[in-house]
C-alpha cells in the first residue's frame, strides 16, 4: 500500500470544466447565461448572432452599463460575481444571475472573447481565453456595453461535442431561449440572427401583449385575455395572458411560466396551470399561457439548480392553489362567450375579461344538434368543439364517391339489423342476439383515417381549392418545421405558401377536410413534427399526422343520423381494415350479449 495521499486537489481549469459540465450543456446555454448577463448589466438592446445553430458561434452584444478593466478580468475566475457578496443574498435576489459561474464556464470550453466598455470614453478592454487560458489582452475602441464571443463550442471536448445535436435542433433550441427571456423583457429590443438570416426582430414594446403578438402572432393574442390575481396575505402575485380553451396545443411547449421573472419549467406550478384548465381541454391538450408568478424571494429557493431552470417552494400546496384558483376564476366560460341563453359574463369574475370572438358563438357553443348534457356528460367544455361542431350536411361525412382499395372480406356490419340511434351518439344494432353498441363519431374517425391513409399511399389525396385561402401565423420553430415538410405537406393535400415574416397562406386542404378551418391543425402538425425533430421524415409521423386530420375532419358533436346516413356508415366500416378502436385507441363498437343483458335484469 502506498503512503502517498491519493486524494488530489483538482486544479483551476479542470474544476471550470466540471462547472461547464452543468452550465453548458449545448448552445442555448451559453446564449441563455451570457443574454441574462446582459440583462442584468440593464441592457436594452440585445443582439446574438450565431453560427452552424451555434456550434461554430454564438456572439452576444449588449449596450449595458459595460465592466470597467480589472472586472473584464476579474469577471472570468470562477466564483466571481458582482450580483452577490453574502449568503442572505440569495434569498433577496434581483438578479438573474448570481453563481458567478457561466463566464469561467464557457471560456474553459470554448475559444472565448470578452469586450467591455464601462465608461464614455469610448475605450474598452478585450481579453482573448482558449479553452480557459487567457491569450491575449489589448484595449480596444468601443461603444459602452459589452460583446461576448464563444466559437467553437467544446472544441477541447471531443466527446461532449459528440453530443450536440444537428445545427436545427440547436438553433431551435437557442431560439426558443431567446424567446422565453424576450416574453420576460418587452421593454428591451432583442435580434437574433443566424448567419445571414434574421430569426427574431422584436422591438422595445410597451408591454406583454405587445412582445406576445409579436413573438406568437396577433391572432394568438387575439384568443388570449389578461389574467391578475393578488393574495396580500402570501404576498403571491399573478399576472399575465392566459389563452381561451380552443387555443389549445398537442403539447406544453407553448406553456410559458415565469418566477420571479425567470423561465422555470415547474412541476407544481405546470400542475395548477392545468388544474385551471380542468373539463376545458380534451385530454392531450394544453394551453397557450404566458404567465409571471411573483412572491417574495424568501418563499422560494432559485438555487437548487445550476442553470436555475427549476426552483423550489416553501409553500408549495399554497402556491398551487392560488394558481388553480386564480386560472379558474378567470376561465369562467362566461368569459369567453356571452351565454347562448341570456346571461352575460360577469364584470365581477373578469375585470380585464373581453368576450373574445363573441361571433362564433353560433357554430361553437350552441347549435341546433349540439346538446349541454352531451357536453356534460363527456366532461368536455363547449368551446373545446372546434368550428366542425356545426352539423354538416351527411353528405359530405360520408363521401359517396370514396373507393377503399382492400374491402374487407365479409359484410359483418351491413348485416347488423339497426335498431336505432342512442343519444345522437350511439348507433344502436343487433347482431343475432347479441345487442352491439357501435359510436358513431369513432366510426367516422376511423373510416376518415383510412381513405386518407389508403389515399396518400396511393399518392392521390384529393385535395379542395379554398376560396378564401387562410392565414396562419405561427412562431419561429413551427415554421421551420413546416418548411422542412413542405412536400409531404402538399402530398397530404395541404398547399401553403409563406407569406412573409410569421405568416403563411393556405390554398388548399385535403377534401375530406373541406369546410373545416385547418389553421389549427397546422399549427398542431408543425408542433409535432417538430417535437419529431428535423430529421425524421414525415412518413414515420405518418399515422399521427393522419390520426390528427382524421380526427379534426370529423364531427365530434352529436348529430341525428337518418336511416340511410346509418347504412352508408356500417357498409363504410366493413371496407376499413378495422381492427375494433378508432386510430386514438377508443373503440368504435361493443357487444352486449343476451345472456349479459339478461343477467341485468336478474332472469
Ligand atoms: P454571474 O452572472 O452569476 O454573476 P457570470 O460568470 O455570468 O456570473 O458573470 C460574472 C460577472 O461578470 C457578473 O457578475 C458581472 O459583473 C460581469 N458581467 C458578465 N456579463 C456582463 C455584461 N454583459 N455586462 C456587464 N457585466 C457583465
Ligand atoms: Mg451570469
Amino acid at each position: 500500500m502506498s503512503q502517498n495521499a491519493t486524494i488530489k486537489i483538482l486544479d483551476e481549469q479542470l474544476c471550470n470544466q466540471i462547472a461547464a459540465g452543468e452550465v453548458v450543456e449545448r448552445p442555448a446555454s451559453v446564449v441563455k447565461e451570457m443574454v441574462e448577463n446582459s440583462l442584468d448589466a440593464g441592457a436594452d438592446d440585445i443582439l446574438i448572432e450565431l453560427a452552424a445553430g451555434g456550434r461554430k458561434l454564438i456572439r452576444v452584444s449588449d449596450n449595458g452599463c459595460g465592466m470597467n478593466r480589472q472586472d473584464v478580468f476579474l469577471a472570468l475566475e470562477r466564483h466571481a460575481t458582482s450580483k452577490i457578496t453574502q449568503a442572505e443574498d440569495l434569498f433577496a435576489l434581483r438578479s438573474l444571475g448570481f453563481r458567478g459561474e457561466a463566464l469561467a464556464s464557457v471560456a474553459s470550453v470554448s475559444r472565448f472573447r470578452l469586450r467591455s466598455c464601462a465608461g464614455e470614453d469610448g475605450l474598452g478592454q478585450e481579453i482573448l481565453v482558449e479553452a480557459g487560458q487567457v491569450r491575449k489582452a489589448q484595449e480596444v475602441g468601443m461603444a459602452r456595453g459589452t460583446l461576448i464571443e464563444a466559437r467553437d463550442l467544446f472544441f477541447n471536448q471531443p466527446a461532449r461535442r459528440k453530443f450536440l445535436r444537428t445545427e436545427q435542433t440547436e438553433l431551435g433550441h437557442c431560439a426558443d431561449i431567446v424567446s422565453k427571456l424576450a416574453l420576460a423583457c418587452p421593454q428591451v429590443s432583442f435580434r437574433l440572427r443566424h448567419e445571414n438570416r434574421t430569426l427574431l426582430e422584436l422591438r422595445r414594446e410597451k408591454g406583454l401583449a405587445e412582445r406576445v403578438a409579436a413573438l406568437l402572432g396577433r391572432q394568438v393574442l387575439e384568443d388570449m385575455q389578461q389574467v391578475t390575481a393578488m393574495d396580500e396575505q402570501t404576498g403571491l402575485r399573478l399576472s399575465g395572458l392566459v389563452g381561451q380553451p380552443t387555443l389549445s396545443r398537442s403539447t406544453t411547449a407553448h406553456l410559458y411560466v415565469f418566477i420571479n421573472g425567470r423561465s422555470i419549467r415547474d412541476r407544481v406550478v405546470q400542475h395548477a396551470v392545468l388544474d385551471g384548465y380542468r373539463h376545458l381541454l380534451m385530454k392531450g391538450r394544453y394551453p397557450v399561457v404566458v404567465l409571471f408568478l411573483d412572491l417574495p424571494p424568501a418563499q422560494v429557493d432559485v438555487n437548487v439548480h445550476p442553470t436555475k431552470h427549476e426552483v423550489r417552494f416553501r409553500q408549495q400546496r399554497e402556491v398551487h392553489d392560488f394558481i388553480a384558483a386564480a386560472l379558474r376564476r378567470h376561465l369562467q366560460p362566461a368569459t369567453w362567450v356571452q351565454s347562448p341563453r341570456g346571461g352575460s359574463p360577469d364584470p365581477e369574475k373578469t375585470p380585464q375579461g373581453r368576450p373574445v370572438h363573441p361571433e362564433r358563438e353560433p357554430e361553437t357553443a350552441v347549435h341546433d344538434g349540439l346538446q349541454p348534457q352531451y357536453v356534460a356528460d363527456s366532461g368536455r367544455f363547449p368551446l373545446t368543439l372546434p368550428p366542425v361542431a356545426t352539423p354538416l350536411p351527411a353528405a359530405r361525412l360520408l363521401p359517396d364517391s370514396g373507393v377503399f382499395p382492400s374491402p374487407h372480406e365479409g359484410s359483418f356490419f351491413a348485416n347488423l339489423r339497426y335498431l336505432g340511434q342512442y343519444h345522437n351518439s350511439y348507433l344502436l344494432c343487433q347482431d343475432g342476439e347479441d345487442l352491439m353498441l357501435i359510436d358513431q363519431h369513432a366510426a367516422h374517425e376511423r373510416i376518415g383515417f383510412e381513405k386518407l391513409k389508403s389515399d396518400f399511399a396511393r399518392g392521390a389525396v384529393p385535395r379542395q381549392s379554398l376560396l378564401f385561402p387562410e392565414m396562419l401565423e405561427l412562431d419561429f420553430r413551427s415554421i421551420q418545421a413546416l418548411d422542412a415538410h413542405l412536400d409531404e405537406l402538399a402530398a397530404l393535400g395541404f398547399e401553403i405558401e409563406p407569406f412573409g415574416g410569421k405568416s403563411y397562406v393556405l390554398k388548399a386542404v385535403p377534401a375530406l377536410l373541406a369546410g373545416v378551418s385547418c389553421a389549427p391543425l397546422l399549427v398542431d402538425i408543425a408542433l409535432e413534427l417538430e417535437q419529431q425533430g428535423q430529421s425524421s421524415v414525415l412518413q414515420d409521423q405518418l399515422d399521427e399526422v393522419l390520426i390528427m386530420m382524421a380526427c379534426h375532419g370529423v364531427i365530434r358533436a352529436n348529430q341525428a343520423l337518418d336511416p340511410r346516413e346509418v347504412r352508408a356508415l356500417l357498409e363504410k366500416l366493413d371496407q376499413v381494415d378495422f381492427r375494433g378502436n378508432c386510430p386514438h385507441g377508443r373503440p368504435v363498437s361493443q357487444r352486449l350479449t343476451l345472456r349479459e343483458v339478461e343477467r341485468m335484469f336478474r332472469r
